[in-house]
């Protein structure tokens, strides 16, 4: 059996992921980047082969995408991470959802990517100068409320209320809000809610800047935060399709161009 890997070095965490013959996805890995990513993605992806029991002359074709994909040399090519996370999206709803529209908040960017029905990309728009509306500004929120970034999906679900109104548009600013919030003894939950319906609205923002298509895919780290989806969901007034393995659609879209690149279905 051939194997294909895709790289995506991304500014938060770095994800492989690796298909076989048949573009079935095999094993995927997510570890953080650090600032020596391009060391730590060449051993995860060492690591992973050998969790895998893939033999390393077996990985013929390896596309690196993300953030940091020019500088790992040992890949056989790289492409932008828009191109990748359209294929990825496709692949992963492939029989489950007809995707025209992707929402992709990332550690430190947020996309809104428009595709064709065929799922070529014809517009996006990125959000990379602003951490309000990231997994970085969703980071901070959590640290200042002394829970984990995977506790703010319960909490939101928890709060009683009308979330919060949370009005500062720089993350700086909306860290003091919040921690003023705090101050004035409303309760975690409450705020949790309104940060998620602060960032469902800059999502939107951006999303319209593409045109909304129903069809919408969420992808990234932020979208395992149920919370924020349905913050998303009801201030679109949409239902989104979130993949099994949100952070890894990027990467999953590398792989399969690996697999095309490689021309395999020419070959075999
Ligand atoms: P990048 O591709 O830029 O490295 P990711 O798509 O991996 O970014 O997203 C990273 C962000 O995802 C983190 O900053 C964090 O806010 C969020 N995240 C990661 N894991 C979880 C989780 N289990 N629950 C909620 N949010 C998460």
């Amino acid at each position: 059996m051939r194997y294909f890997a895709g790289i995506d070095i991304g500014s938060t965490a770095i994800k492989i992921a690796i298909v076989d013959e048949n573009k079935k996805l095999s094993g995927h890995k997510i570890s953080a980047s650090g600032s020596m990513f391009y060391k730590y993605a060449k051993q995860a992806l060492k690591e992973m082969l050998s969790e895998l029991g893939i033999d390393e002359d077996s990985l013929v074709y390896t596309v690196a995408t993300g953030y940091g994909r020019k500088l790992f040399k040992e890949a056989d090519e790289n492409i932008s991470e828009i191109t990748a996370n359209a294929m990825g999206a496709m692949a992963a709803a492939e029989n489950k959802c007809d995707i025209r529209t992707i929402i992709n908040i990332g550690g430190q960017d947020s996309k809104a990517i428009s595709l064709d029905s065929e799922g070529h990309v014809v517009n996006f728009a990125m959000n990379d100068r602003c951490a309000a509306g990231t997994g970085k500004f969703l980071d901070v929120v959590a640290m200042n409320l002394e829970i984990e970034v995977d506790e703010l999906g319960e909490y939101h679900f928890r709060s009683k209320g009308t979330p919060l109104a949370i009005n500062s548009t720089c993350a700086v600013f909306a860290e003091s809000e919040i921690i003023g919030l705090l101050g004035n003894d409303n309760s975690v939950e409450d705020i949790v809610a309104g940060v998620h319906y602060s960032i469902a609205k800059r999502i939107i923002k951006l999303v319209k800047r593409v045109g909304i298509k129903e069809g919408i895919y969420f992808d990234g780290g932020p979208a395992l935060n149920g919370g924020l989806v349905s913050a998303i969901e009801n201030e679109l007034g949409m239902r989104i399709f979130i993949p099994e393995f949100p952070q890894i659609t990027t990467s999953l879209g590398a792989a399969i161009l690996a697999h095309e690149s490689y021309g395999y279905d020419n070959r075999a």
